[in-house]
């Protein structure tokens, strides 16, 4: 089976070792091919490459020549962030690691026949298969809104031109004009990403337009660090912020995007901008993989990542349903690396340890206001489990939140080098 060279980035060697022998079923290195080059992907990528020194053949297919992190986005709405610092290649996974990339869609998974099919018409065989597609969008999940309405109602929850919107969107809010937010149902990625994009919101309306409002129209009677957020509202955006609970408001019934109005039981909101993060589920190759459960996400063996379904193929991220473990950055790199000590056991006899997993979202409510909820997990029969967390307190003072801040902007280095290298 060929693959199409043209869809290759990689270092001169492996760009002449492709011209005369083609990839096929039967090479000698044990393959690892990985499906997404985020958060999960890349770093599990750049662990088997490395840590394998090259005894493991590793091929990432991912759409993109850019990622750009979702984590940050919201400091790039909020001004506090160019993009460009958001955008991340490949160049040094393939120069440096030997990692092979496909620019390309993985468009079917044969498990039985272990290769993955790309939609250009190539086809790649496996003795591994790492999945890290992140989330897709509930269809359905609001009525009135699907993929076509992001141009008008953007979701942002992909990070990329979808965040320029919503930033553009407002920034032309006109004086006193609604924000409206529809938040998502549990699990989603990134349990306070909306609550910190608010915040971003807030700052750049309070700046620009200070009469504007914000209203979060929340299907959840709580959400997380909520203490923390209510607090920072009160504090630097004093009456600015409502959030209504479907308690409150019956529940979002429709939207259209045409319009800009959101239909709730008793009442038809017209919003300015209208940020809609619908109910969300693991990415699609993942269903058609036949690896999802009926919530929609990818049960996983806890200590190894390994699918229940199939034990050839490691979930990574936010596809999973793991246990303990929220679907963050710092949580898919973190899986990334006991998943990539898993397979490289598997493959090379290289020795294996109990995972420990780690995680910490930060979140920025005011300039320099930085908090942070995180937690370390051991991996039990069950699922992945939270040993221990801590968490940011209302009313600490201005040096530790400015602390705090800092220290997400370590984590942010750190975390896309670990990454991309
Ligand atoms: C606003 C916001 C703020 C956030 N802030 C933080 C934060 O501060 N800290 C933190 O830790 N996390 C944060 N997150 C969450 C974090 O971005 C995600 O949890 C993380 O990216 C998940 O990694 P992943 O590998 O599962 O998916 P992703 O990073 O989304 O990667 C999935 C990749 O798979 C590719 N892909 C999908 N389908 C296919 C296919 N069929 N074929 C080939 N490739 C495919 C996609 O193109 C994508 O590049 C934030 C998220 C949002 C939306």
């Amino acid at each position: 089976m060929r693959l199409n060279r043209r869809r290759f980035l990689g270092t001169a060697a492996a760009s002449a070792a492709l011209l005369s022998s083609p990839i096929a079923l039967g090479q000698k290195r044990p393959r690892v091919v990985i499906i997404g080059g985020g958060a999960g992907g890349a770093t599990a990528a750049r662990y088997i490459a490395k840590d394998s020194d090259g005894a493991i053949e590793v091929i990432l297919i991912e759409p993109s020549r850019t990622y750009y992190t979702c984590f940050f986005s919201n400091l790039a709405i909020g001004g506090f962030q160019p993009m460009s610092k958001l955008a991340h290649s490949y160049g040094t996974l393939a120069s440096e690691y030997g990692v092979t990339v496909v620019h390309d869609w993985a468009s079917a998974v044969d498990r039985e026949k272990k290769v993955v099919r790309l939609a250009g018409g190539d086809a790649i065989s496996y003795d591994r298969l790492v999945l890290s597609p992140g989330i897709d969008f509930v269809k359905g999940a609001i009525e009135g809104w699907d993929v076509t309405a992001q141009t008008k109602m953007p979701h942002a929850y992909k990070a990329g031109t979808q965040t320029q919107l919503l930033k553009a969107q407002v920034e032309a809010m006109p004086e006193g004009g609604t924000f409206a937010m529809v938040a998502p149902p549990n699990p989603y990625r990134c349990p306070p990403g909306p609550y910190e994009r608010v915040s971003m919101v807030a700052h750049v309306l309070k700046q620009r337009n200070p009469t504007a409002k914000i209203l979060i129209l929340d299907p959840k009677e709580k959400f997380s660090k909520q203490g923390l957020f209510m607090e920072g509202w009160e504090n630097h955006y004093t009456g600015m912020v409502d959030w209504l609970t479907d308690e409150f408001t019956g529940g979002v019934q429709r939207v259209d995007p045409n319009t800009m109005e959101i239909v709730l039981e008793d009442e038809t909101i017209k919003a300015d901008v209208c940020n809609v993060i619908p109910a969300m589920q693991a990415g699609s190759i993942a269903h058609q993989a036949g690896l999802t459960n009926e919530a929609g996400w990818c049960p996983i063996v806890p200590a190894t990542l390994q699918s229940q379904m199939d034990e050839n193929i490691h979930v990574l991220g936010d596809a999973t349903q793991n246990g303990d473990m929220p679907k963050s950055g710092y949580s898919a790199n973190s899986q990334a690396k006991a998943a990539a000590m898993a397979i490289r056991h598997a493959l090379t006899g290289s020795r294996a340890f109990k995972p420990r997993f780690s995680n910490t979202c930060w979140s920025l409510i005011s300039p320099d206001n930085g908090v942070k909820v995180g937690a370390s997990y051991v991996a039990t029969d069950e699922k992945i489990a939270k040993v221990d967390g801590f968490i940011s307190q209302n009313n600490e003072d201005d040096a530790l939140r400015k602390q705090t801040f800092e220290e997400s902007l370590g984590w942010y280095a750190g975390m896309t080098a670990d990454m991309f290298g």
